[in-house]
Protein backbone atom coordinates (compact mmCIF):
# COMPACT_ATOMS: atom_id res chain seq x y z
CA UNK A 1 0.00 0.00 0.00
CA UNK A 2 1.61 3.64 -0.72
CA UNK A 3 1.45 5.70 2.20
CA UNK A 4 -0.76 8.51 0.57
CA UNK A 5 -3.88 8.96 2.24
CA UNK A 6 -7.31 10.85 1.64
CA UNK A 7 -7.30 12.44 4.74
CA UNK A 8 -4.80 11.75 8.19
CA UNK A 9 -5.54 12.61 11.50
CA UNK A 10 -3.37 13.37 14.24
CA UNK A 11 -4.70 12.63 17.61
CA UNK A 12 -6.51 9.61 19.24
CA UNK A 13 -9.33 11.16 21.13
CA UNK A 14 -12.77 12.06 20.92
CA UNK A 15 -12.53 14.17 18.12
CA UNK A 16 -9.70 12.27 15.97
CA UNK A 17 -11.59 8.57 16.51
CA UNK A 18 -15.07 10.26 15.30
CA UNK A 19 -13.23 12.35 12.13
CA UNK A 20 -12.19 8.77 11.66
CA UNK A 21 -15.36 6.99 11.87
CA UNK A 22 -16.90 9.62 9.61
CA UNK A 23 -14.37 9.19 6.66
CA UNK A 24 -13.54 5.60 6.89
CA UNK A 25 -17.93 5.12 6.80
CA UNK A 26 -17.26 7.79 3.60
CA UNK A 27 -14.81 5.15 2.18
CA UNK A 28 -11.98 7.67 2.31
CA UNK A 29 -8.85 5.58 3.37
CA UNK A 30 -8.62 7.47 6.48
CA UNK A 31 -5.13 7.10 8.84
CA UNK A 32 -5.36 7.92 12.40
CA UNK A 33 -1.34 8.71 14.15
CA UNK A 34 -1.35 8.71 17.80
CA UNK A 35 2.00 8.97 19.60
CA UNK A 36 0.97 7.93 23.31
CA UNK A 37 -2.69 5.26 24.09
CA UNK A 38 -5.51 5.66 21.62
CA UNK A 39 -8.35 7.36 23.51
CA UNK A 40 -6.12 10.58 24.63
CA UNK A 41 -7.56 12.49 27.70
CA UNK A 42 -10.64 10.60 27.80
CA UNK A 43 -8.21 8.11 29.61
CA UNK A 44 -7.61 10.36 32.57
CA UNK A 45 -11.59 10.91 33.24
CA UNK A 46 -12.50 8.86 35.88
CA UNK A 47 -16.33 9.04 35.55
CA UNK A 48 -17.32 10.29 33.05
CA UNK A 49 -21.45 11.36 33.54
CA UNK A 50 -22.03 14.25 30.80
CA UNK A 51 -21.72 12.09 27.61
CA UNK A 52 -25.02 10.66 25.88
CA UNK A 53 -25.98 7.06 26.12
CA UNK A 54 -24.06 6.11 29.40
CA UNK A 55 -27.01 6.71 31.84
CA UNK A 56 -25.53 5.67 35.05
CA UNK A 57 -21.98 7.29 33.34
CA UNK A 58 -18.96 5.76 32.10
CA UNK A 59 -15.16 4.75 32.97
CA UNK A 60 -12.49 6.92 30.23
CA UNK A 61 -10.76 3.59 30.18
CA UNK A 62 -13.49 1.92 28.84
CA UNK A 63 -15.19 4.38 26.56
CA UNK A 64 -11.47 5.20 24.79
CA UNK A 65 -10.76 1.39 23.66
CA UNK A 66 -14.71 1.53 22.34
CA UNK A 67 -14.09 4.86 20.49
CA UNK A 68 -11.00 2.84 19.23
CA UNK A 69 -12.70 0.00 18.39
CA UNK A 70 -15.99 1.59 16.74
CA UNK A 71 -13.22 3.08 14.43
CA UNK A 72 -11.20 0.51 13.17
CA UNK A 73 -14.14 -1.64 12.76
CA UNK A 74 -15.22 0.71 9.95
CA UNK A 75 -12.00 1.11 7.81
CA UNK A 76 -9.79 3.67 9.91
CA UNK A 77 -6.13 3.09 10.28
CA UNK A 78 -4.43 3.27 13.29
CA UNK A 79 -0.32 4.17 13.45
CA UNK A 80 1.46 4.71 16.70
CA UNK A 81 3.80 7.27 16.21
CA UNK A 82 4.56 11.08 16.73
CA UNK A 83 4.00 14.24 14.41
CA UNK A 84 7.38 16.64 14.58
CA UNK A 85 6.05 18.37 11.41
CA UNK A 86 3.37 19.32 8.76
CA UNK A 87 4.09 20.89 5.81
CA UNK A 88 2.67 21.49 2.07
CA UNK A 89 3.86 19.94 -0.80
CA UNK A 90 1.26 20.74 -3.83
CA UNK A 91 -1.78 19.25 -2.82
CA UNK A 92 -0.35 16.85 0.05
CA UNK A 93 -0.46 18.28 3.56
CA UNK A 94 2.43 15.70 4.63
CA UNK A 95 3.53 14.82 7.77
CA UNK A 96 6.78 13.70 9.31
CA UNK A 97 6.79 11.12 12.15
CA UNK A 98 9.24 8.82 14.20
CA UNK A 99 8.40 6.35 11.70
CA UNK A 100 8.64 8.04 8.59
CA UNK A 101 7.03 10.62 5.91
CA UNK A 102 2.86 10.27 5.27
CA UNK A 103 0.87 12.26 3.07
CA UNK A 104 -2.82 13.28 2.32
CA UNK A 105 -4.78 15.67 0.52
CA UNK A 106 -7.01 16.49 3.91
CA UNK A 107 -5.05 17.06 7.11
CA UNK A 108 -7.49 16.86 9.94
CA UNK A 109 -5.54 18.10 13.65
CA UNK A 110 -6.87 16.74 16.51
CA UNK A 111 -4.13 16.68 19.07
CA UNK A 112 -5.86 17.98 21.73
CA UNK A 113 -3.86 19.65 24.70
CA UNK A 114 -1.73 18.54 27.76
CA UNK A 115 -2.03 19.76 31.61
CA UNK A 116 -0.36 22.87 31.91
CA UNK A 117 3.38 22.31 34.01
CA UNK A 118 4.03 25.05 37.17
CA UNK A 119 7.69 24.71 36.24
CA UNK A 120 8.04 24.90 40.32
CA UNK A 121 10.82 22.78 41.76
CA UNK A 122 10.51 19.50 43.15
CA UNK A 123 7.57 18.89 39.54
CA UNK A 124 9.93 17.16 37.12
CA UNK A 125 12.07 15.62 40.06
CA UNK A 126 9.22 13.83 41.78
CA UNK A 127 7.26 12.94 38.62
CA UNK A 128 5.82 9.02 39.44
CA UNK A 129 7.09 9.57 42.95
CA UNK A 130 4.18 11.29 44.21
CA UNK A 131 3.23 13.64 41.28
CA UNK A 132 0.87 12.77 38.89
CA UNK A 133 -1.89 13.72 36.48
CA UNK A 134 -4.06 10.25 36.59
CA UNK A 135 -6.25 9.62 39.89
CA UNK A 136 -7.64 6.53 38.58
CA UNK A 137 -3.77 5.46 37.65
CA UNK A 138 -2.08 6.11 40.75
CA UNK A 139 -4.88 6.92 43.56
CA UNK A 140 -4.39 3.73 45.29
CA UNK A 141 -1.16 4.38 45.96
CA UNK A 142 -2.29 7.02 48.38
CA UNK A 143 -4.45 4.60 50.67
CA UNK A 144 -4.86 6.61 54.31
CA UNK A 145 -2.58 8.93 53.01
CA UNK A 146 -2.68 13.01 52.44
CA UNK A 147 -3.22 14.30 48.94
CA UNK A 148 -2.78 17.38 47.34
CA UNK A 149 -5.36 18.67 44.79
CA UNK A 150 -3.87 21.54 42.21
CA UNK A 151 -7.03 23.72 39.78
CA UNK A 152 -10.00 24.62 40.42
CA UNK A 153 -11.72 23.39 37.46
CA UNK A 154 -14.07 20.25 36.56
CA UNK A 155 -10.70 18.00 35.76
CA UNK A 156 -9.42 18.61 39.64
CA UNK A 157 -12.86 18.68 41.72
CA UNK A 158 -13.34 15.02 39.46
CA UNK A 159 -9.90 13.89 40.24
CA UNK A 160 -10.07 15.29 43.95
CA UNK A 161 -13.69 13.36 44.59
CA UNK A 162 -12.08 10.18 43.35
CA UNK A 163 -9.13 10.22 45.40
CA UNK A 164 -11.27 10.13 48.53
CA UNK A 165 -11.94 6.73 47.89
CA UNK A 166 -8.43 6.19 49.44
CA UNK A 167 -6.78 9.63 50.59
CA UNK A 168 -7.12 10.14 54.10
CA UNK A 169 -7.41 13.71 53.19
CA UNK A 170 -7.55 15.56 49.94
CA UNK A 171 -6.90 19.08 49.83
CA UNK A 172 -7.56 21.41 47.11
CA UNK A 173 -5.35 24.40 46.37
CA UNK A 174 -7.03 26.68 44.13
CA UNK A 175 -5.09 29.93 42.89
CA UNK A 176 -8.67 32.11 43.00
CA UNK A 177 -11.19 32.49 45.59
CA UNK A 178 -14.37 30.64 43.45
CA UNK A 179 -14.03 27.05 41.97
CA UNK A 180 -14.61 27.32 37.88
CA UNK A 181 -16.11 23.56 37.77
CA UNK A 182 -19.56 23.09 37.12
CA UNK A 183 -22.03 23.18 40.10
CA UNK A 184 -22.94 19.55 40.54
CA UNK A 185 -18.78 18.62 41.48
CA UNK A 186 -18.76 21.52 43.12
CA UNK A 187 -21.59 21.11 45.27
CA UNK A 188 -20.52 17.55 45.78
CA UNK A 189 -16.72 18.42 46.32
CA UNK A 190 -17.45 21.07 48.75
CA UNK A 191 -19.75 18.61 51.09
CA UNK A 192 -17.19 15.84 51.16
CA UNK A 193 -15.87 15.39 54.47
CA UNK A 194 -12.86 14.69 53.66
CA UNK A 195 -12.24 17.52 51.08
CA UNK A 196 -10.50 20.71 52.21
CA UNK A 197 -9.54 24.12 50.34
CA UNK A 198 -7.02 26.63 50.10
CA UNK A 199 -8.22 29.39 48.37
CA UNK A 200 -6.08 32.49 46.61
CA UNK A 201 -3.15 30.03 46.89
CA UNK A 202 -0.59 28.29 44.53
CA UNK A 203 2.33 25.62 44.90
CA UNK A 204 5.76 26.73 45.01
CA UNK A 205 7.37 23.89 45.46
CA UNK A 206 7.27 19.94 46.11
CA UNK A 207 9.49 18.43 48.48
CA UNK A 208 10.31 14.90 49.45
CA UNK A 209 13.73 13.28 49.16
CA UNK A 210 13.10 10.19 47.51
CA UNK A 211 9.17 10.52 47.39
CA UNK A 212 6.83 13.15 47.80
CA UNK A 213 6.50 14.34 51.53
CA UNK A 214 5.22 17.79 51.54
CA UNK A 215 4.22 21.04 49.51
CA UNK A 216 5.31 24.65 49.76
CA UNK A 217 2.32 26.91 49.61
CA UNK A 218 1.98 30.21 49.34
CA UNK A 219 -1.83 32.55 50.23
CA UNK A 220 -1.46 35.00 47.02
CA UNK A 221 -3.56 37.38 48.94
CA UNK A 222 -0.89 37.69 52.12
CA UNK A 223 1.97 36.64 50.22
CA UNK A 224 2.01 33.78 53.95
CA UNK A 225 4.06 30.60 53.03
CA UNK A 226 3.51 27.50 54.94
CA UNK A 227 4.90 23.63 54.47
CA UNK A 228 1.35 21.00 53.82
CA UNK A 229 2.62 17.65 54.60
CA UNK A 230 1.46 15.25 51.23
CA UNK A 231 2.15 12.24 49.63
CA UNK A 232 0.91 12.48 46.39
CA UNK A 233 0.18 16.00 44.49
CA UNK A 234 -2.44 15.85 41.54
CA UNK A 235 -1.86 18.84 38.96
CA UNK A 236 -4.72 19.83 36.89
CA UNK A 237 -3.87 23.60 36.58
CA UNK A 238 -4.86 24.35 33.33
CA UNK A 239 -4.46 22.57 29.59
CA UNK A 240 -1.66 24.15 27.03
CA UNK A 241 -2.84 23.25 23.17
CA UNK A 242 -0.50 20.67 21.71
CA UNK A 243 0.08 22.72 18.34
CA UNK A 244 3.79 23.00 18.48
CA UNK A 245 4.40 20.27 15.73
CA UNK A 246 2.13 23.18 13.52
CA UNK A 247 5.05 25.62 13.64
CA UNK A 248 3.64 28.49 11.57
CA UNK A 249 1.47 26.34 9.24
CA UNK A 250 -2.22 27.70 9.88
CA UNK A 251 -2.76 30.89 12.23
CA UNK A 252 -2.97 29.93 15.94
CA UNK A 253 -4.76 32.24 18.55
CA UNK A 254 -2.63 33.73 21.71
CA UNK A 255 -3.03 30.69 23.63
CA UNK A 256 -2.11 28.45 20.25
CA UNK A 257 -4.69 27.13 19.25
CA UNK A 258 -5.94 26.68 15.98
CA UNK A 259 -8.00 28.83 14.39
CA UNK A 260 -10.91 27.45 12.33
CA UNK A 261 -14.39 28.29 10.69
CA UNK A 262 -17.73 26.78 11.70
CA UNK A 263 -17.19 23.92 9.36
CA UNK A 264 -13.11 23.21 11.04
CA UNK A 265 -11.50 24.65 8.19
CA UNK A 266 -8.51 26.67 8.76
CA UNK A 267 -7.36 29.27 6.36
CA UNK A 268 -5.18 27.11 4.36
CA UNK A 269 -7.11 24.25 2.12
CA UNK A 270 -6.87 20.49 3.59
CA UNK A 271 -5.94 21.40 6.63
CA UNK A 272 -8.96 21.20 9.14
CA UNK A 273 -8.74 21.08 13.17
CA UNK A 274 -11.31 19.93 15.67
CA UNK A 275 -11.83 19.21 19.82
CA UNK A 276 -9.77 20.92 22.22
CA UNK A 277 -6.60 21.95 20.05
CA UNK A 278 -9.18 24.23 18.06
CA UNK A 279 -9.76 27.99 19.29
CA UNK A 280 -13.07 28.34 21.68
CA UNK A 281 -13.47 24.47 21.80
CA UNK A 282 -15.86 23.94 25.04
CA UNK A 283 -13.25 21.33 25.82
CA UNK A 284 -15.08 18.72 26.43
CA UNK A 285 -15.78 14.65 25.07
CA UNK A 286 -18.75 15.97 23.25
CA UNK A 287 -17.94 19.00 21.39
CA UNK A 288 -14.67 17.81 21.14
CA UNK A 289 -16.91 14.41 18.91
CA UNK A 290 -19.18 16.79 17.09
CA UNK A 291 -15.94 18.64 15.91
CA UNK A 292 -14.73 15.88 14.47
CA UNK A 293 -17.76 14.26 12.58
CA UNK A 294 -17.82 18.27 11.11
CA UNK A 295 -14.07 18.17 10.27
CA UNK A 296 -14.45 15.18 8.61
CA UNK A 297 -17.60 16.17 6.83
CA UNK A 298 -16.25 19.31 5.67
CA UNK A 299 -13.02 17.13 4.30
CA UNK A 300 -14.68 14.77 2.75
CA UNK A 301 -16.50 17.86 0.66
CA UNK A 302 -13.14 19.57 0.24
CA UNK A 303 -12.31 15.67 -1.56
CA UNK A 304 -14.82 15.29 -3.72
CA UNK A 305 -15.22 19.06 -4.83
CA UNK A 306 -12.02 20.34 -4.72
CA UNK A 307 -12.93 23.67 -3.58
CA UNK A 308 -12.50 25.05 -0.05
CA UNK A 309 -15.14 27.26 0.20
CA UNK A 310 -18.06 24.64 -0.82
C1 LIG B 1 -9.01 14.67 34.40
C2 LIG B 1 -9.96 15.08 33.32
C3 LIG B 1 -11.32 14.85 33.47
C4 LIG B 1 -12.21 15.22 32.44
N1 LIG B 1 -13.55 14.95 32.61
C5 LIG B 1 -14.41 15.22 31.60
C6 LIG B 1 -15.80 14.89 31.71
O1 LIG B 1 -16.25 14.35 32.72
N2 LIG B 1 -16.62 15.19 30.66
C7 LIG B 1 -16.16 15.78 29.50
O2 LIG B 1 -16.96 16.00 28.58
N3 LIG B 1 -14.86 16.11 29.38
C8 LIG B 1 -13.97 15.85 30.39
N4 LIG B 1 -12.65 16.18 30.26
C9 LIG B 1 -12.23 16.85 29.00
C10 LIG B 1 -12.15 15.84 27.84
O3 LIG B 1 -11.37 14.74 28.26
C11 LIG B 1 -11.55 16.52 26.61
O4 LIG B 1 -12.34 17.64 26.25
C12 LIG B 1 -11.49 15.57 25.40
O5 LIG B 1 -10.92 14.34 25.77
C13 LIG B 1 -10.69 16.21 24.27
O6 LIG B 1 -10.65 15.30 23.19
P1 LIG B 1 -9.70 15.61 21.92
O7 LIG B 1 -9.92 14.47 21.00
O8 LIG B 1 -9.94 16.98 21.42
O9 LIG B 1 -8.20 15.61 22.48
P2 LIG B 1 -7.39 14.56 23.38
O10 LIG B 1 -8.27 13.63 24.11
O11 LIG B 1 -6.43 15.40 24.15
O12 LIG B 1 -6.60 13.69 22.29
C14 LIG B 1 -5.52 14.22 21.57
C15 LIG B 1 -4.56 13.11 21.24
O13 LIG B 1 -3.58 13.61 20.35
C16 LIG B 1 -2.34 12.99 20.63
N5 LIG B 1 -1.26 13.84 20.11
C17 LIG B 1 -0.94 15.10 20.48
N6 LIG B 1 0.12 15.54 19.78
C18 LIG B 1 0.49 14.52 18.95
C19 LIG B 1 1.55 14.37 17.98
N7 LIG B 1 2.42 15.35 17.73
N8 LIG B 1 1.64 13.20 17.32
C20 LIG B 1 0.74 12.17 17.56
N9 LIG B 1 -0.27 12.26 18.48
C21 LIG B 1 -0.39 13.42 19.15
C22 LIG B 1 -2.34 12.90 22.16
O14 LIG B 1 -1.45 11.89 22.61
C23 LIG B 1 -3.81 12.57 22.44
O15 LIG B 1 -4.02 11.18 22.58
C24 LIG B 1 -11.73 15.84 31.26
C25 LIG B 1 -10.36 16.08 31.11
C26 LIG B 1 -9.47 15.70 32.12
C27 LIG B 1 -7.99 15.96 31.93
Amino acid sequence: MSDRYDILIVGGGAAGFTAGIYAARDRCRALLVERFSPGGQVLNCEHIENFPGFPDGVAGYTLGPLMQQQATAHGLELQMTEVHSVSLDGDDRVLETDSGTLRARCLIVASGSSITTLGIPGEAELAGKGVSHCASCDGAFFMDKPVVVVGGGDAALDEGLHLTHYASTVTIVHRRDALRGCASLSERARGNAKITFRWNSELRAIEGTSVVERVLVENVATGERAPLPASGVFLYPGLTANTGFLKALVPLDADGHVITDLSMRTSVPGVLAAGDVRHESARQLVSSAGDGATAALAAIRYLRTGRWDA
